[in-house]
């Protein structure tokens, strides 16, 4: 018999209780939107309602859980079996699978594999990640002719960036490009004619981009009868981050659930930073009356996550946005520590400032893995990195460019893509030219043929390859018969075309070794998925993250610190978080200070930094910055201005700081009369 159990639920409070119990035991419960500020246990509500489901009967395999990251499932599963295990003892672990765990874009390329026979799909497809999506494009935009002429025709990421806000907002191309991209308007005729031809092109070559993901699923479950189907396959339907779904999401959940029985969904308006991508708040405002049956809505106001000080600075920054987001968080973690404003000469001593206080931190007891650096783009970060690696502080970046941009990685994986889907021109255009000899008019050829071919290897065997290529071309088909031949045993795949293509990269690239041990880690990585095809498709939905000195993911037992986007920060939490740049032209980006809602979504995004810090937070001002402009223009230094969400009224919840030499912090020696004046006078005249 096992133990007698505490309450597992007793932590809960009474708010969060409800929505854990709401309905429990009823066949099918009533929707549910839980909607509350960041830090409000909203995240850890849903895994102990997944585990209170479970424990009061409910089948694991017939839950759906959706959330924004593959880390966010993980988090959740591990959550929810945490719970069931304190209440079912160890033998919680069988029960506390839930297979249906994951993003909105893997659970859709799952069902879509499922059902492929059924839409007139190959099950084959291979999916394009965005970097793919927008070569494609570009190639379709030349092959119709439309990068001529006198004005200039949009560009491929531009073109991508228009068609998949169409896919995603389900609104008219005109009525995108009128409220989105002004400046294309004049295209229209043009761009439908692009899209037109791009559609077409995936569909030929048997792959799916991101954005396919959910439109399928999405027109498979507003069909009158795949629908019900779906939505059979389920009891419940809970989905994380809510605000940050589009409208293709929300009409996937509708279609599957029409009265909305079994769903729950749980999101914060005040954190809505993914517009860009089509998300949009109305899908939390219209939950309530989204279904046949009205949704239940509880709302959490206590925060968990941070001490006051730092709510009460993070308040005032949402609580000075346009729209009314109409919750003031309040918490019982007292502290005297307000956040920090910490005033940098530059971005040479931002990064050198970031360095000196993660290792004060770690000497205090906080571990570079309860540390995290947020930044507002990707390229925000490229000094520190540079610093970190040169004081050899090991960390993890998530966000931006990934292991598997490298071009290395992507030459491997484009052949295991075209062995997978022998259609698939882009793995195949990056193939065939890998082999000395063969260039894109040969290599367009050769798909050409293949294409046309019922039987790609012997397609592949016959054509008449150049001269000075034969040698190596025959190599290529020899391994290309060898990975379609049945009965080849998964990772044998990836070791054979690695060997095939290690004289390649020697050839190719000064720095082979490197790249040849990130070719190791490859290997290694690989030997975690079931097949290939499972390997390519989440390879590609959820690449792994980029590290300091490798490019593969770090070793568990590594102390590192993180490196964040603000963006993919999203639901996670540090004791101790470091803000990059809070500088107008960083946050807000002056890519972004376009309309005032480019704005309020700017203004929100710093809110969602602020609130990722448990206990300290600092954010960081350099008071000259690089920016990287439009050719003509040249990058330049420009001096900067604290970022305007931050008033002067609000200064009041910030002490202020400043650094002049990273070896002389103000707030902790005591620094010379002259030096202390520079700063004062500094501190004064550029920020206020
Ligand atoms: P975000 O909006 O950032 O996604 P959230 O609302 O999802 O935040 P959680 O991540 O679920 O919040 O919780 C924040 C922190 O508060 C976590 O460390 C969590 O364990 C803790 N927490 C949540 N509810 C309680 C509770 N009732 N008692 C103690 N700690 C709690
Ligand atoms: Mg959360």
């Amino acid at each position: 018999a096992e133990p007698a159990l505490a309450d597992p639920y007793a932590s809960l409070n009474p708010e969060q209780r409800a929505a854990v119990e709401h309905d429990v035991g009823a066949a099918a419960p009533r929707p549910l939107l839980v909607v509350a500020g960041a830090g409000s246990g909203k995240t850890n509500t849903l895994a102990h309602r997944v585990a209170r489901l479970i424990q009061s009967g409910a089948d694991p395999q017939r839950i759906l859980l959706l959330t924004f990251s593959r880390r966010g499932a993980n988090e959740m599963v591990q959550r929810a079996g945490g719970v069931l295990q304190r209440i079912f003892g160890t033998s919680a672990q069988a029960v506390a699978a839930l297979p249906w765990a994951g993003t909105f874009h893997a659970i859709g390329a799952r069902l879509l594999r499922e059902y492929a026979g059924r839409i007139g799909l190959e099950a084959s497809f291979t999916i394009h990640d965005r970097a793919d999506s927008e070569d494609l494009m570009g190639m379709v935009r030349q092959d119709i002719g439309l990068t001529g002429g006198q004005k200039r025709f949009p560009l491929k990421g531009t073109c991508l960036a228009i068609y998949s806000r169409v896919v995603n907002s389900r609104d008219s191309l005109a009525d995108v490009l009128q409220s989105t991209f002004p400046w294309c308007g004049e295209w229209e005729e043009e761009l439908k004619r692009l899209f037109g031809a791009y559609v077409d092109a995936k569909q030929e070559q048997n792959v799916l981009d991101y954005d396919d993901l959910l439109l399928f699923w999405s027109e498979m479950a507003s069909d009158p009868a795949l629908g019900p189907e779906l939505g059979a396959l389920f009891d419940h339907v809970l989905v994380d981050e809510y605000q940050d779904t589009n409208r293709l999401q929300a009409a996937i959940i509708q279609g599957m659930k029409p009265d909305g029985r079994g769903v729950m969904v749980v999101g914060d308006d005040a954190q809505s930073i993914y517009s860009f991508r089509g998300a949009t708040v109305r899908n939390i405002l219209d939950f309530a009356q989204a279904f046949s049956q009205p949704a239940r809505t509880i709302t959490l106001d206590r925060n968990y996550r941070s001490t006051q000080p730092i709510l009460d600075a993070s308040n005032a920054v949402i609580a000075a946005a346009l729209e009314r987001h109409a919750k003031t968080l309040w918490t019982d973690k007292v502290s005297t520590a307000k956040p920090q404003l910490v005033l940098i000469p530059d971005e040479a001593e931002q990064a050198r400032w970031v360095c000196n206080q993660v290792l004060a931190q770690r000497e205090s007891g906080t571990k570079l893995t309860q540390q995290a650096v947020l930044f507002r783009a990707a390229s925000h970060s490229a000094a520190l990195e540079l610093e970190l690696v040169r004081r050899n502080i090991p960390f993890v970046k998530f966000g931006g460019l990934k292991f598997l941009e490298a071009a290395h990685i992507k030459d491997i994986l484009a052949v295991l893509r075209f062995a997978q889907n022998p259609n698939g021109r882009l793995a195949g255009f990056r193939v065939a030219q890998l082999i000395p000899g063969i260039g894109p008019a040969t290599a367009a050829r050769l798909l050409d043929a293949v294409g046309e071919s019922a039987e790609p290897a012997a397609a592949m065997e016959a054509f008449e390859a150049p001269a000075r290529a034969q040698g190596d071309w025959a190599a290529f088909v020899a391994l290309y018969r060898t990975l379609r031949a049945p009965g080849l045993r998964w990772p044998m795949d990836i070791e054979l075309v690695k060997n095939w293509y290690l004289p390649h990269l020697e050839r190719l690239y000064d720095d082979a070794p490197v790249r040849a041990a990130d070719l190791e880690q490859l290997v290694q990585l690989a030997g975690g998925y079931g097949s290939r095809e499972s390997f390519l498709t989440e390879l590609t939905l959820d690449p792994p993250d980029a590290t300091s000195d490798r490019a593969g993911p770090p070793l568990l037992d590594e102390d590192y610190l993180i490196l964040s986007t603000i963006h993919s920060s999203k639901g996670q939490e540090w004791k101790a978080v470091h803000v990059l740049s809070v500088v107008d032209g960083c946050i807000p980006s002056d890519m972004a200070t376009g309309s005032a809602d480019d704005i309020e979504e700017e203004r929100r995004l710093l809110y969602v930094a602020m609130t990722r810090a448990r206990e300290q937070l600092h954010l960081v001002l350099p008071n000259r910055f690089f920016i990287k402009q439009q050719a003509q223009m040249g990058d330049r230094h420009v001096y900067a201005q604290r970022t305007r969400f931050i008033s002067p009224a609000m200064l009041k919840h910030f002490e202020e700081c400043s650094w002049v030499n990273a070896d002389t912090p103000h707030s902790r020696k005591p620094m010379p009369d002259e030096v202390r004046m520079l700063v004062r006078d500094r501190a004064r005249n550029a920020w206020k």
